[in-house]
């Protein structure tokens, strides 16, 4: 999934015209993709003259730390020392349920692509 790094991007609208569905819109001088409109062509990081299109892999951290923030965020709803360190075993049993959601995903997606082959 591309992603716009908002600091290096110029305006030029060059993707927004390039893209074949339409999933990029300008948004205060800045692109922005509708991640659910895109459809993964990758034309848009191919063709930003500022390289401000980014692949996924860019984003992992993060993400990363989203996750984190996101667990530290959660663990003022809980008082005692006991039910904080409940909550972080529970976000990360779900990020663990969300890692085989990813390793079962591609396993399939490796079987999707022998069939094309
Ligand atoms: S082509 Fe690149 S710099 Fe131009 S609007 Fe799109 S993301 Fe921003
Ligand atoms: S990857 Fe393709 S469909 Fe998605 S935003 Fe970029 S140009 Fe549009």
């Amino acid at each position: 999934m591309p992603w716009i790094k908002t600091e290096d991007c110029v305006g030029c609208g060059v993707c927004v015209s390039e893209c074949p569905v339409q999933a990029i819109a300008m948004n205060e001088d800045v692109a922005q993709i509708d991640d659910q409109a895109c459809i993964r062509c990758g034309k848009c990081h191919d063709i930003c003259p500022q390289e401000a299109v980014r692949h996924d892999s860019e984003r992992i951290p993060l993400e990363v730390e989203a996750n984190v923030q996101w667990t530290k965020d959660l663990l003022r709803h809980f008082k005692s020392a006991e039910e904080q360190q409940g909550l972080v075993e529970r976000m990360k049993r779900y990020f663990a349920k969300e890692r085989k959601v990813a390793e079962q995903s591609i396993a399939r997606l490796d079987g999707l692509l022998r069939e094309i082959g």
